[in-house]
């Protein structure tokens, strides 16, 4: 027989498990019956699409098995099966780098990590917390050779030939110290109809069960084969038939979540499509959401019979957190992955689908504001994402994202910005590039603060290619305060002729600070944003911010072009009256440069040369004391 070692991130794994996990061993149930369906599910969708299986007998159902004396219990699916190739790669080694993610991501805490252990698929090796021997008896559909693999969960597993009369996998698992209380059948029910209630097939549980005997008057034992799940496809239901308990069950069973969902959104179509939706979304943000290969959490059923559950297409990618079930009628039982992607009828599902989850996200943003903000708390980022990508639902998801701003405590929504507006306010600001506190404390933002005027404060680092593209929320220009043109809006319309006056009376000065500073700058002009600071920098329209440009250079991209920043100067501050007054000499000369370099730093944009910074500054410091 040969011996086989684990993968190394296995044997780390199984450390992990064992050791971290211990309070809430009984998932390992869950774990082993949800891979029991999953390889039923398989079965089922290749009788039903390839010819070659058409004619296996498909007699889906799932036993466990209790030997209270040998302390054993035996997992029996009619399934799939599983090869010798299939043995070693599925049970021997961790393919998702997602489920390497997991190793990283444990924290200790057991209720949160066996959560995890649902999420990343390392579900077969939890049996391992409740037994220190497992044997695996498995044919995969279509071959004849079964195969037995054996392993302590140690040092690694062997791996025979076997028997076995029928496709399927068999799992025998040998109660350890730990294990011991779950051979009771009592026990077993109790935790298969909590965790596997809603599994889509019949769950058998073999046991000996004790009766009272009125003749012998003693109780007697007796053999017996009871279902005990209630098998039933519960959101095929009508609402008022499934209770809130009934919404979380079914959550914990596809997720392996066993923190309830934050809401879920049950819609029965009938009309020229009929099909059945149940979204969920979960409390927490999945953790592989900022990952490529994230995990899909949207099972496809056709008329009740599993599908796929690795299709991208469901829901556009933003929506990548919700989980739960799309089950048509329309749609044909041997849909491919390539036939999903322009067929009609899923694309209709899915247009409707995110309608209806952008919609019921309204509802609760304006009827559960608390539980909203918890949803915010996880999900405002994928839904900018949204924003970026998807057009035709831009205007519900600007309702449904949230921004920090200069106004509000914690986030407010633009529908709360609007009712904030000035009277002749002219459009909705904002301020992008980096971080929260640097923003905040932005020249760019003092006439802003001075006309009493709103700005909305994006730090998030893709905020500025997304809000880039948004031009309008509903009728109001949305517009950010980096931009040269912005300051227009500003301008003291009252006072036009003042306002001009000032910009003509500093044109000397503003012309020799752009002789002193060269091609450092695109232009310099007298700007009418700022009201504590001398100076400030800001862009052109159609060009990325210098913090933009540092993001992107940061990504890799080296090849973009720097466009020069243009300096605004400040007529109605000190050290520029002063200079009005000197505008000739070193000193003045030191003084543009310090414009220009405390006007980047004050933005976040790193000094080509703080070397010179520093000496000018120190020059300009020995001369003033
Ligand atoms: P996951 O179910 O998330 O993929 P598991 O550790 O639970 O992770 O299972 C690993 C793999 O082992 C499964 O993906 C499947 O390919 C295989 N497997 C486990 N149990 C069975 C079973 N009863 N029948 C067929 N294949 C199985
Ligand atoms: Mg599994």
């Amino acid at each position: 027989m040969a011996k086989q070692e684990f993968q190394t991130e296995v044997s780390q794994l199984l450390q992990l498990i064992v050791h971290s996990l211990y309070s809430h061993p009984e998932i390992f149930l869950r774990e082993l019956i949800s891979n029991a369906s999953d390889a039923l599910d398989k079965l089922r969708h290749l009788t039903l699409v390839e010819d070659a299986y058409k004619t296996i007998p498909f007699d889906p159902r799932i036993d466990l098995d209790l030997d209270e004396e040998a302390q054993t219990l035996v997992i029996a699916d009619t399934g799939i099966g599983m090869n010798e190739a299939d043995l070693i790669s599925h049970l021997g080694t961790i393919a998702r780098s997602g489920t390497k993610n997991f190793l990283s991501q444990l924290s200790g805490d057991a209720k949160k990590d066996s959560n995890l252990i649902g999420q990343f698929g390392v579900g077969f090796y939890s049996a391992f917390m409740v037994a220190d021997k497992i044997e695996v008896v498995s044919r995969k559909a279509g071959e004849e050779q079964a195969w037995r693999w054996t392993s302590d969960g140690k040092s690694g597993f062997e791996i025979e030939p076997a028997e076995r009369m029928v496709p399927g996998t068999t799992i025998v698992l040998h109660f350890n110290e730990e294990g011991k209380q779950y051979a009771n059948s009592w026990r077993l029910q109790e935790i298969v109809k909590k965790y596997s209630n809603h599994i889509a097939f019949p769950i058998f549980l073999t046991y000996d069960k004790s009766e009272w005997n009125a003749e012998e008057k003693k109780s007697i034992k007796t053999r017996t084969t009871e279902q005990v799940n209630a098998a039933s496809a519960l959101w095929r239901r009508s609402k008022s038939e499934i209770s809130e308990d009934d919404y979380k069950e079914l959550y914990q069973a596809i997720t392996g979540d066993s923190t309830d969902p934050l809401f879920w959104f049950h819609t029965k179509a009938e009309g020229s499509l009929e099909y059945t939706t149940l979204f969920y979304i979960p409390a927490k943000a999945p953790l592989d959401l900022y990952q490529s290969d994230y995990r899909v959490g949207v099972k496809l059923y056709v008329k009740r019979v599993f599908i796929m559950d690795d299709a991208k297409e469901l829901l556009p990618q933003y929506l990548r957190f919700v989980r739960g079930i799309i089950d048509s009628e329309d749609l044909p039982l041997n849909v491919s992955r390539e036939i999903l992607q322009q067929n009609r009828v899923l694309t209709s599902i899915r247009v409707a689908s995110v309608k209806k989850i952008l919609s019921e996200l309204k509802n609760i943003a304006t009827n559960k504001p608390e539980e909203y903000l918890q949803f915010i708390g996880e999900y405002n980022r994928p839904l900018k994402e949204g924003l970026y990508g998807d057009y035709s639902n831009r205007e519900a998801l600007l309702d449904l994202v949230r921004f920090k701003s200069t106004k509000a405590e914690g986030v407010t929504s633009l529908s709360e910005v609007m009712t904030r507006m000035k009277d002749g306010q002219k459009a909705i600001y904002y301020i992008t590039g980096g971080r929260e506190s640097l923003l905040r404390n932005s020249p760019l933002l003092e006439i802003y603060k001075k006309k009493d005027i709103e700005v909305l404060i994006l730090d998030d680092d893709f905020d500025e290619i997304i809000f880039a593209n948004i031009d309008k929320y509903g009728d109001i220009e949305l517009k950010s305060v980096n931009k040269a043109s912005t300051s227009e809006d500003l301008k003291d319309e009252s006072e036009p002729a003042e306002e001009e006056a000032k910009a003509e009376s500093i044109k000397p000065l503003l012309d020799k600070i752009k002789a002193a500073l060269g091609d450092q700058i695109k232009d310099v002009r007298a700007s009418v944003r700022l009201a504590d600071s001398p100076s400030c920098i800001v862009s052109d329209e159609a060009e990325p911010s210098l913090q933009m440009q540092q993001i992107l250079r940061s990504m890799g991209q080296t090849d973009i072009p720097a466009p020069k920043p243009t300096l605004e100067i400040n007529p109605d501050h000190e050290i520029v009256k002063k200079l009005l007054a000197h505008p000739d000499g070193a000193l003045a000369e030191d003084a543009a440069w310090l414009l220009l370099d405390q006007a980047l730093l004050m933005e976040g944009v790193p000094l080509k040369d703080p070397a010179s910074f520093v000496q000018r500054l120190n020059r300009v410091l020995t001369a003033s004391i």
